[in-house]
């Protein structure tokens, strides 16, 4: 499922996607749901999760600097606090949308 169209706005993030549906996300969501080894932690193969401690939000935590495209797949953003290593595929932020 690929989006047409991706708008941040201010306090959230509105895709329509190619089958006429629309989210609306929440910065602070996908923030909150990064899935990079640092916020989410690390796996190893027996499916162990080491949970990397968490880090306190600052106040520009769940603003965006910039939104990167990242391949065909996802969407990799650059938060105000300089977090960015966390990739989002279309696939996770639509579990997002239904996750709020
Ligand atoms: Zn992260």
């Amino acid at each position: 499922m690929q989006p047409l169209d991706i708008t941040p706005f201010d306090r959230e993030l509105a895709i329509r996607w190619a089958d006429g549906d629309e989210s609306f996300i929440p910065l602070e969501t996908i923030r909150r749901f990064c899935p990079c080894a640092t916020c989410a932690g690390e796996q190893d193969i027996l499916g162990n999760v080491y949970r990397a401690p968490s880090r306190p939000y600052a106040d520009n935590s769940f603003s965006l600097a910039r939104l990167d495209r990242v391949g065909g797949y996802g969407l990799q953003p650059v938060w105000a606090d300089g977090h960015a290593t966390g990739i989002f595929t279309w696939e996770y932020l639509r579990r997002l949308t239904s996750a709020t």
